[in-house]
């Protein structure tokens, strides 16, 4: 692909000067290849991850649309749908970004935090709203919010709506819009699912696809660590061993499992380790509290589940850990993808239970070569007990409770 500058995409002079304050010199693929679209007006399917710079691909474009017309009351002109508060807060800071020179008016609709402020901004009249799917429902049968003024509909990260239940909701809202809108939809993955949302929704798309960072991250070394013995208590001294044996600046710690995510953080913080933690289940006021505590620095770990910690926009993480392999290998992807970013040097180490072997061979299978071991590998017998271990096990129904 040629090389292109933010100059010739046919983003404002006003976004432009943003993007320059940023500190941006060039576009990411992504953004060279939806933003010239987007800001005709076309539909825009763009299969790429977090850490591609895709919330920049439609923020840009639409502060630049935005420009022309102005908000009425309680009917927004654009709606951006995300499937977490966490990522919808991260974009509504991504439009005071590169909007600076804009004098947009944005509202955030979110469970947990109060909404009554958004409420009265709703009512002046907004140009942006963001909102979880759930929660504009709400919203909407209350009467608080008008759909009828829609012009551009932005859903992000659509796989993941999909994996929480959500496209019910995505359905219903879509056909409470008006039908000549534009739509940008976001996805990293592709189920059908997804494939028929977007035949249903979205009028002759241009499909721009993009490499996902981490595979093409060559700066990060990626290690596998065998426990032979399976049981949390010793995941954790393993665990404890591997930081203090590397040179953690700062960690995320992934668990499958929120449960999971709370016992460590407790154990951690019990053997004197700077460490917080990030779960479903917490309420938004004391995520963005952990949040901010780790990003300044005064929190050096953070224990997460994958729902808690997708989109989050943390730079400078240096290490990784996965204290249970995921289930799925794109989440290995998403994980991994948190460090070695902008060509800093990053390490993920994940733990690997003999129960967890049929994961990392489609890891391993994703990836197109052999993991690299930590210590001793597992052995063939390993491998031939896990094949037998895994038929009649029950109790997976625990992988939804992220
Ligand atoms: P995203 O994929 O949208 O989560 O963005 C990943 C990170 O890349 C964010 O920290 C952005 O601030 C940053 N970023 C986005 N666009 C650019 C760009 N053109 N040059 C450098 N960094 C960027």
């Amino acid at each position: 692909m040629e090389t292109k500058t933010f100059a010739e995409l046919g983003l404002s002079s006003k976004v432009q000067a943003a993007i320059s304050a940023a500190g941006y010199t060039s576009p990411t693929p992504i953004q060279a290849a939806a933003i010239p679209i987007a800001v005709t007006g076309r539909d825009v399917l763009g299969i790429a991850q977090t850490g591609t710079g895709k919330t920049a691909s439609f923020v840009l474009p639409m502060i630049t649309r935005l420009e022309t017309g102005r908000a009425r009351a309680r009917m927004p002109r654009s709606l951006i749908l995300a499937p977490t508060r966490e990522l919808a807060a991260q974009v509504a800071q991504s439009f005071e970004k590169y909007g600076i020179n804009n004098k947009l008016s944005l509202a955030l609709l979110i469970g947990g935090v109060s909404m009554d402020d958004q409420v009265k901004k709703l009512d002046r009249g907004v140009d942006v709203l963001i909102a979880t799917p759930g929660r504009l429902l709400d919203h909407f049968q209350r009467g608080r919010v008008m759909l009828m003024g829609v012009e551009i509909l932005v859903i992000d990260e659509a796989d993941r709506m999909l994996d929480m239940g959500f496209i019910p909701d995505i359905e219903r809202i879509c056909k409470l819009l008006p039908p000549r809108r534009q739509t940008l939809f976001f996805s990293a993955t592709m189920p059908p699912e997804i494939t028929r949302l977007v035949s249903q929704f979205l009028t002759n798309p241009e499909r721009i696809e993009v490499a996902p960072p981490a595979t093409t991250a060559k700066t990060i070394t990626q290690l596998f660590r065998f426990c032979d013995n399976g049981e949390d208590w010793a995941k954790r001294e393993v665990l404890r061993e591997l930081i203090s044996s590397q040179n953690v600046k700062n960690a995320i710690i992934f668990c499958n499992r929120k449960v999971e995510v709370a016992i460590l953080h407790k154990s951690l913080v019990k053997h004197g380790f700077s460490a917080g933690a990030l779960h479903g289940d917490m309420d938004q006021k004391s995520r963005m509290e952990t949040l901010d505590k780790f990003r300044s620095g005064e929190l050096k770990l953070l224990a997460a589940s994958d729902v808690a910690a997708r989109g989050l926009d943390i730079p400078d993480v240096s290490h990784i850990f996965n204290f249970d392999l995921p289930w799925q290998s794109d989440d290995y992807v998403h994980r991994i993808g948190r460090t070695g970013r902008a060509g800093k040097e990053g390490v993920s180490t994940s733990l690997v239970t003999i129960d967890e072997l049929k994961s990392l061979k489609d890891i391993e299978k994703m990836l197109g070569e052999p993991v690299v071991w930590i210590g001793e590998p597992p052995s063939a017998e390993d491998f031939a007990e896990a094949g037998k271990k895994r038929r009649g096990r029950g109790g997976r129904g625990a992988q939804r409770q992220r």
